[in-house]
């Protein structure tokens, strides 16, 4: 009974992501699922890429925190349009909040919505929210094993990008290792290397980021 139930919960949840889809492509807003671990880095990365965007898209965010707003704050400053959810102690987000969030926004004004969700390797991969690409951040930090023992986070990602590559001199990461696991787990997927406070590797994941948005 339990686990017909859960399958139950899992369509509703695919349901509504394809109707968050459907709105997105009717306003032609590309949005990307950002998934990570607390701490990969995905604020900053979502700092430099919009400050290596250079004005060529207008983005807005959905940052979801199991409490506060320190992210949302964070992206404000930037002058970018944000919605915080507070999940109160849920791992996840799902479509359900999407649309509840994305109330808050004018898809009229954004070319992408980047949601960030909730710091977690494991259940963010089992929900669609409604987005174009799932992208994977993991930092150098976290080790190079992740894939192999995360399999399915990475497995249905889009895109991986390896953070804080500044403290690759003073770990074991084995940047060629990570990128092997990725391709035989997603073999379509690209992966970036990126030092977001430094900058290092931003410029050509914004043009990629463009790119995404113009052709699709
Ligand atoms: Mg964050
Ligand atoms: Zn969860």
């Amino acid at each position: 009974m339990k686990i017909v139930a859960a399958k139950k919960i899992l369509k509703a949840n695919d349901q509504l992501a394809e109707e968050n889809r459907a709105k997105l492509n009717a306003a032609g807003v590309f949005c990307i699922n950002v998934v990570g671990s607390p701490g990969a880095g995905k604020t900053t990365l979502l700092e430099a890429l919009f400050d290596g965007l250079d004005g060529r898209l207008r983005p807005a965010v959905i940052e979801g925190d199991i409490a506060g707003s320190i992210d949302a704050e964070r992206i404000e400053k930037l002058g970018v349009p944000v919605v915080q959810i507070n999940t109160q102690g849920a791992c996840h987000l799902d479509a359900v909040t999407i649309a509840a969030a994305a109330d808050g926004l004018d898809y009229a004004e954004i070319d992408v919505l980047v949601i960030e969700n909730i710091g977690n390797l494991v259940c963010t991969a089992g929900f669609d929210l409604g987005e174009h690409l799932r992208m994977v951040v993991l930092s150098v930090p976290e080790g190079d094993d992740k894939a192999a023992k995360y399999p399915a986070i990475f497995q249905g990602s889009d895109v991986l990008i390896i953070t804080k590559t500044d403290l690759l001199p003073h770990t074991n990461f084995d940047a060629d290792r990570i990128t092997a696991d990725m391709k035989r787990l997603a073999p379509r997927a690209e992966v970036f290397q990126v030092a977001a406070m430094r900058g290092d590797g931003v410029p050509s994941l914004a043009d990629w980021l463009v790119g995404k948005c113009k052709t699709r």
